[in-house]
């Protein structure tokens, strides 16, 4: 493809691959805000059969599935208690602030991306009318790229339970965890209420998540994403583009993820031939890969140089996050790494 983009920037950015397009002219199509789409049903069930729950609901996006059962799952006043670096609480606009009244509790988020489990226990308010009521704990697998074992999830959502609270699991990436740890989406999604799942992230899909969980929860999460706007009527032509996604992908994750530890591996190469701590690189066991120069001079030069042989790199303020997808090959990591050695003189 001549107008191809190289775009490490995120997984988002995934072209809806051949089949995609195929499927999204064949789908049949209703009004699924009369529940009339049957791409869009079979969709729900797909996946609510993969996580193991009763049903589940498709979203325009992961944002809008996080805020509708944060919404369902909290009442006004509401305490949620979430790691301070998590998508829910950080990078969602505050939404559920804004439209549910719901207050988040925030703990720090431990190098592997976990919660410790006596901060969560800490943080469940007592049952008195002093505090805000704690309703519910709302995790990520994996988060920043790191993944989380069932084990590790199930301890800190069984302090949750015990404490009377509901659990969310923003899994937006969450095949990739499942690929990374070897371990079936169900293990994960058994230790929680709700997950919200994106297809628009590792899986390729151009758009949409989709939030399962019990059919009276999915049946009051009907009733949130009506109010958010996010009844989309014959949405069975994006939905089509899931199912395919679904299929497709899941077989290449594991690709991305060598890819992303080859790519973490010689730029660690790179950086131990720099001055120390001018580039540092963290392990990687998913797709993405995170490194951080010294100088935020060197952050904008390579993403400026990068940009100028039509490779779009990108981080938030100080640090490159990299991450690896279905539209970026090993040639394309080759490219990334020239320009790495190029611009650093090696
Ligand atoms: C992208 C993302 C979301 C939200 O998905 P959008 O579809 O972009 O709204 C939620 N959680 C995590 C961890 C994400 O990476």
């Amino acid at each position: 493809m001549s107008n191809r983009v190289i775009d490490f920037r995120s997984d988002t950015a995934t072209r809806p691959s051949a089949l995609m397009y195929e499927a999204m002219q064949e789908a049949p199509l209703g009004d699924d805000c009369k529940g009339d789409d049957p791409s869009v049903n079979l969709l729900q069930e797909r996946v609510a059969d993969l996580t193991g729950k009763e049903a589940a609901l498709f979203f325009p996006s992961g944002t809008m599935s996080n805020c509708a059962a944060l919404l369902t799952h909290c009442g006004r006043g509401d305490e949620y208690i979430v790691g301070e670096t998590y998508h829910t609480y950080k990078y969602e606009g505050g939404g559920a602030s804004a439209l549910g009244g719901i207050f988040a509790h925030t703990l720090p988020v431990r190098d592997d991306g976990a919660l410790a489990l006596d901060d969560i226990r800490g943080a469940i308010r007592p049952d008195d009318a002093v505090y805000a009521r704690s309703a519910l704990l709302a995790l990520e697998n994996p988060t920043d790229g790191r993944p989380l074992s069932v084990e590790t999830l199930a301890a800190m959502a069984g302090v949750a339970r015990d404490g009377g609270l509901a659990t969310h699991l923003d899994g937006a990436r969450l095949y990739n965890a499942s690929v990374a740890l070897d371990t079936d989406l169900r293990d994960f999604a058994g230790h929680f209420e709700s997950v919200s799942m994106c297809l628009s992230k590792g899986l390729g899909a151009p758009v949409g998540s989709v939030l399962s969980g019990g059919r009276d929860f999915i049946r009051e999460c009907v009733r949130w994403r009506r109010k958010l706007g996010g009844g989309m009527r014959q949405a069975g032509v994006v939905a089509a583009c899931g199912l395919v996604a679904l299929d497709e992908t899941p077989p290449l994750l594991a690709a991305d993820h060598a890819r992303a530890r080859r790519l973490a591996r010689e730029l660690s190469d790179l950086a131990a031939s720099l001055d120390a701590g001018r580039l540092k690189v963290a392990d990687t066991a998913t797709n993405m890969v995170f490194v951080y120069p010294r100088e935020v001079s060197d952050f904008t030069g390579l993403v400026e140089r990068a940009r100028d042989s039509g490779i779009r790199i990108g981080g938030r303020d100080n640090f490159f996050r990299f991450v690896l997808h279905r539209d970026l090959g090993d040639d394309d990591v080759t490219h990334l790494l020239a320009i790495f050695s190029e611009y650093f003189n090696i």
